[in-house]
């Protein structure tokens, strides 16, 4: 653990464990718990309660939480998810309602036990949803509306027709729009243009509940609106301007207070080249250095750390980058120092010489998060992200849980301000505890968005201990 202690003093932590073997238990035979009222709404021919549907909805990329759903709501429009939260919010006891994006999640965040989980891709697969729609304005520039539901990797490609592409991103895009912007969305690009929740114009939400404000109310639209927009499972368009703390609630909220159904993402035009330099270094207190010097002082486009061990080959499923020979230079290294510290960074250019490239000109100073978001981090200027990504048999993934845990300990004790990047907590202390003095906000904001508690309760935190 002495490792570990040396890294500097704030951080966001995320871990990543999955086992690779899927072993899904046998589904008992139950009876369905939903009001039967339900089975003869309209939406009642998009409700799946086959085992197949159901299996689905009860794991997760993590494969370490099961929870069973009472049914799976495959809509077609996004009306089809307003009247289901409508109709939980009716109901004396309301059931738990989870939109999943694509269910890479670790730790069951996209389930509903006993309740209903909404299969986003749906929307995709049926022509529901909003699309992606690429548009400008001279206040905006280029920006892109864009389904909660669609995956980035299908927003690169649809922008990147228009020579466009989003400024910040996931490392990993198989990930969806709803689920990074329920987190943050954070990559080699975070420090300069912030997460993927910076970087929102506006956005429609379908809530809980939502009692608009009279006075702004007339500022946006007219009163024949009105009764749209007052009452339950409404969806509610949302900016920094207009129902702004919807709009902040919802970035990095997550998914405790609405789903969303559209985002407007900032666009930039996408480079025509990068360069792409990984650096090595023996020594952590360079690298670290080195780093901080990167962020705050120059005008690179991404740039991320990692750790080369003899358990972590240099090339691996995230990247191809060193050739034969760099390869077995690097495990001459790794057996000399035993490990690696790596700084991948890149930056963008226009034109063949790479002499602009290399030069060390603007001054940027280091992105900082809008307080306003859910989202937490460590109070402090500078803050490392620091990601353990590993994988594991069914076996023994406790092992590397249990070694996670001590990371967290070890923070606590050494007085290391760490906040959980995709956190999970089993007690409302640990809850609030990680919000810190955004708890009081935070549970304001349920209150005010979601008082049934109908959203995402895979999250566990207002149905916890
Ligand atoms: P899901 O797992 O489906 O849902 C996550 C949560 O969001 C749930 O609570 C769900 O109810 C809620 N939700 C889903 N859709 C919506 C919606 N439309 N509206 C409101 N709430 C919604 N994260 C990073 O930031 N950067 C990375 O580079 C990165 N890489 C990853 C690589 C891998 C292989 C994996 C497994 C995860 C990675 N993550 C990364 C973490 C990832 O961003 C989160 O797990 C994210 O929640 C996954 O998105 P999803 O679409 O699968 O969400």
């Amino acid at each position: 653990m002495a490792k570990t202690c040396s890294i500097p003093a704030y951080f966001i932590v995320f871990f990543i464990i999955s086992p690779l073997i899927s072993i899904v238990g046998k589904l008992s035979p139950w009876t369905n718990p939903l009001p039967p009222e339900i089975f003869s709404l309209d939406i009642a021919n998009k409700l799946r309660v086959d085992l197949d549907a159901i299996k689905t909805a009860s794991t997760d990329f993590g494969n370490l939480v099961h929870v069973t759903p009472a049914a799976v709501l495959r809509p077609s429009s996004i009306n089809d998810i307003v009247d289901l939260i409508k109709f939980s919010h009716s109901h004396s006891v309301p059931f738990g309602v989870a939109a999943r994006g694509h269910g890479h999640s670790s730790r069951g965040q996209a389930m509903a036990d006993n309740g209903v989980v909404v299969d986003m891709s749906s929307l995709n697969n049926n022509g529901g949803g909003d699309g992606i729609r690429v548009s400008w304005s001279p206040a905006l520039g280029f920006y892109a509306d864009v389904g909660g539901e669609k995956l980035w990797i299908d927003v690169l490609s649809d922008t990147l027709e228009h020579g466009l592409a989003p400024v910040s991103w996931t490392d990993y895009l198989y990930l969806s729009v709803g689920g990074t912007l329920s987190n943050a969305g954070i990559s080699g690009q975070s420090f300069r243009y912030g997460p993927q929740i910076s970087n929102v114009h506006e956005m429609d939400i379908i809530t809980g509940e939502y009692n608009v404000d009279i006075h702004r109310f007339w500022l946006v639209t007219s009163l024949s609106h009105l009764g749209d927009l007052l009452g339950t499972g409404e969806l509610v368009t949302c900016s920094k301007q207009w129902n702004s703390e919807l709009f902040f609630a919802v970035l990095g909220g997550l998914g405790q207070f609405g789903i969303i159904t559209r985002a407007r993402i900032v666009l930039d035009k996408a480079p025509n080249r990068v360069k792409w330099v990984r650096l090595l270094y023996s020594d952590f207190s360079t690298f670290t250095r080195d780093q901080e010097k990167l962020i705050s002082t120059t005008a690179l486009e991404y740039l991320e750390g990692s750790l080369i061990m003899q358990q972590s080959p240099p090339n691996n499923w995230r990247s191809s980058f060193f050739s034969l020979s760099d390869q077995s230079r690097i495990a001459s290294l790794l057996s000399q120092h035993g490990i690696i510290y790596c700084l991948e960074v890149v930056k963008y250019y226009e034109h063949l010489s790479i002499d602009t490239v290399d030069e060390v000109l603007a001054f940027l100073s280091v992105w900082m998060w809008d307080d306003r978001m859910s989202a937490v981090i460590p109070d402090e200027d500078t803050f490392y992200c620091v990601g353990f990504l590993r994988s594991t048999g069914f076996n023994d993934w406790e092992v590397l849980d249990d070694q996670n845990k001590e990371i967290l300990q070890v923070c606590e004790k050494s007085g290391i301000k760490m906040k959980q990047y995709l956190p999970h907590y089993k007690t409302k202390e640990g809850w609030m505890n990680h919000f810190g003095s955004k708890w009081n906000t935070f549970q304001d904001r349920k209150s005010q968005f979601d008082p049934k508690m109908i959203l995402s309760p895979g999250q566990g935190i207002f149905n916890s201990v």
